[in-house]
């Protein structure tokens, strides 16, 4: 290992994937050429691409009127896309607002139609997880962002609705176990737990498409994707490649069941030592904690920086906080080893009884 890679995204990867990807930078398949060098619409790159989809469609359970899609722009332009798909100029649609992630969809959504944020934990710095909320039933759809990268607030439970459900899952796709059918769209942006930048993974029900009116220019229309098999123009082919990577890794480790158990107990240990060491303090609702984005801080911010330095000692990399939350974030993305956050832990009590 390199080093306790905590970075909040672009994130760590497997070292398996990163060893066959780099052998794959200078001979792909034995082809005489990098993967950088071939064309996306030879047999060998469509291999890599209809594993890639397969992979998300066996991992997820998806239902057979799923459609796969990888796509450039990153879960922000999806924050677009999806209402200039989705919604008509007069119709509704249903946000909760959960922070910076779910502001700027809702902001996105307001150029397309009406916007409802029927649900809100803005008064509290996002904090928790709305529970109460009512979504009208004439509704186009509800809108949700499963994990709050920068507050680490995690829906435990999907919210039961009469409308299509629509998450944003770009920080916990694929991380736990989840009736991943109860949605009509899901997107994430693929550099946390699903690869490395460049790509982002849309999977959506046909039969929701072609129901608005307004023309939708070529590339933005998800059916013209669906109909070239997301191979619309040239797709990011390296991104791809390693998110096919990252998802053979994952069906390895027993696929979402299976990463969920080591997951949780990631976030156990860690959620612990916040709880019981005196020098640190959980900043969210604990039925609500993430267990991909943890955030805590200290009630002596002065120690923050001597902490921080003796962290780097044991090369452990990026704990700082996300600027609107302060104090510390570890993220425990699917590959982030459970070695990492046991020196974590251990760096947190020789921290407390140094200082007691
Ligand atoms: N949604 C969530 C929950 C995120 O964490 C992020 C990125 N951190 C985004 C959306 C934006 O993703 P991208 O940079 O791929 O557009």
């Amino acid at each position: 290992m390199k080093v306790h890679n905590f970075n909040a995204g672009p994130s760590v990867l497997p070292n398996e994937v990163l060893y066959k990807a780099s052998k794959a930078l200078i001979d792909f398949e034995g082809s005489g050429m990098s993967i950088l060098e071939i064309g996306h619409r030879t047999p060998l790159f469509q291999a890599v691409m209809d594993e890639a989809r397969n992979l998300v469609r066996e991992l997820m359970q998806l239902e057979d009127d799923f459609e796969v899609l990888f796509l450039h722009g990153g879960a922000t332009q999806q924050f677009l896309q999806i209402p200039m798909n989705l919604l008509e100029n007069d119709g509704t649609a249903s946000y909760i607002d959960t922070g910076v992630w779910s502001n700027k969809a809702i902001k996105e959504a307001k150029q397309f139609g009406f916007v409802d944020v029927a649900g809100s934990s803005k008064e509290s710095n996002y904090t928790y997880i709305p529970k109460q909320f009512n979504v009208s039933p004439k509704s186009t759809y509800l809108h949700i962002t499963t994990n709050n990268t920068i507050y680490g607030t995690q829906w435990q439970q999907i919210p039961q609705v009469d409308v299509p459900l629509i998450a944003d899952m770009s920080s916990d796709i694929l991380s736990r176990q989840m009736d991943f059918n109860k949605f009509s769209l899901i997107y994430a942006g693929v550099q946390k737990n699903m690869g490395a930048a460049g790509v982002t993974m849309v999977a959506v029900r046909k039969n929701l498409l072609g129901k608005v009116t307004r023309k939708i220019p070529t590339i933005l229309d998800y059916r013209n994707h669906i109909e070239n098999g997301s191979m619309l123009n040239t797709p990011p082919v390296f991104s791809v490649y390693i998110s096919m990577l990252t998802l053979r890794w994952l069906k390895a480790q027993g696929g979402a069941a299976g990463i969920e158990k080591l997951n949780e107990k990631k976030a156990a240990i860690l959620y612990d030592e916040i709880d019981q060491n005196p020098l640190f303090r959980g900043t969210v609702a604990k039925e609500d904690r993430s267990r991909m984005n943890v955030c805590f801080i200290m009630d002596k911010p002065e120690l923050e920086d001597e902490f921080l330095k003796l962290t780097k000692k044991e090369d452990i990399v990026g704990i700082k906080g996300h600027r609107s939350v302060g104090g510390f974030r570890a993220s425990l993305y699917n590959a982030l080893p459970y070695e990492s956050v046991e020196v974590l832990v251990e760096a947190m009590k020789h921290f407390s009884h140094k200082k007691a």
